[in-house]
C-alpha cells in the first residue's frame, strides 16, 4: 500500500488514481496528523510525503519518522515546490529516498515510486558477487577488502546494481533509467564519469566493472582463477 499525503485534494486524487491504475494500491491523506495517527496502526510500503501540509509539515513527519526505528525503514518519496532547492537538499539529508518537484507528471511519479520500491527490496539481500568486495546495504558501506571506502549515493547505487546483477551488461541508458530515475539520454556522460571515478575507488577490483564495447558496463561475475 502506497500512501499519498497530500492537502490539495485535487493532487491527492490524482496520484492515487494513477498508482491504483498502473498495479498498486493507494490510500490518501489530507493532513500530516492523521497520517501520523495511521503509521502507528499501520505500515506502508512507501509514502509519497508533501512538505507544504497544514499543522504539520512534511519535513517535520520526515524528521518523526527517520527518529522512531519502527517507521525509519519505510521509503519515503518527497514532493517539494518548484524553487525550494533547500527543501530537497534537506529531504536527502534527512533520509528521503527520493524526491519530486512539483509540478510533477503522474508517469514520473510512478517511475519514481517502482524505482524506489525496487531499491529497497534489494535491501534484504546483500550482494556479494566478488569476495574481497562487500556493500552492505543497510549500513550503506562499502569495503575492499576489509577497507571501509567512501562513495557517492550514485556510485553506491552503480555498484549495487552491478553487484545484484553479476555478469549482465547494462546500457547505459539502462543505468540512466535504474540510477538517475532519468530516460533523459543526453546524460550518457554522467554514466561514464560515474563508472570512471568508481572504478578508481574499487582499487584492485575497478577492473571488474568492465566496459562493454558498443553496450555499456557490466561486473565481470566471480572469478576463482
Ligand atoms: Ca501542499
Amino acid at each position: 500500500m502506497i500512501w499519498c499525503v497530500e492537502d490539495e485534494a485535487g493532487i491527492r486524487e490524482i496520484e492515487i488514481y494513477a498508482l491504483n491504475s498502473t498495479g498498486f494500491s493507494a490510500r490518501g491523506f489530507s493532513d500530516g496528523l492523521s497520517f501520523w495517527k495511521a503509521l502507528q496502526e499501520e505500515t506502508p510500503e512507501l509514502v509519497l510525503l508533501d512538505v507544504m501540509l497544514p499543522e504539520i509539515d512534511g519535513i517535520t513527519l520526515l524528521k518523526k519518522m527517520k527518529a522512531d526505528s519502527a517507521l525509519s525503514r519505510i521509503p519515503v518519496i518527497m514532493a517539494t515546490a518548484k524553487g525550494t532547492e533547500y527543501d530537497k537538499v534537506q529531504s536527502l539529508d534527512l533520509g528521503a529516498d527520493d524526491y519530486l518537484v512539483k509540478p510533477f507528471g503522474m508517469l514520473e511519479m510512478v517511475s519514481r515510486v517502482r524505482a524506489v520500491l525496487r531499491r529497497c527490496q534489494a535491501v534484504s539481500a546483500p550482494a556479494q558477487a566478488v569476495s574481497g568486495l562487500v556493500l552492505n546495504p543497510e549500513a550503506h558501506t562499502v569495503t575492499v577488502d576489509g577497507q571501509r571506502i567512501s562513495l557517492t549515493f550514485k556510485e553506491f547505487a552503480l555498484l549495487q546494481l552491478f553487484l545484484e546483477h553479476p555478469g549482465v551488461a547494462f546500457t547505459r541508458e539502462q543505468l540512466l533509467s535504474q540510477v538517475w530515475d532519468t530516460d533523459f539520454l543526453g546524460e550518457t556522460r554522467t554514466v561514464d564519469m560515474h563508472i570512471r571515478t568508481l572504478r578508481q575507488k574499487l582499487g584492485r577490483y575497478g577492473s571488474r566493472i568492465e566496459t562493454v564495447r558498443n553496450v555499456g558496463y557490466r561486473l565481470e561475475a566471480q572469478n576463482d582463477g
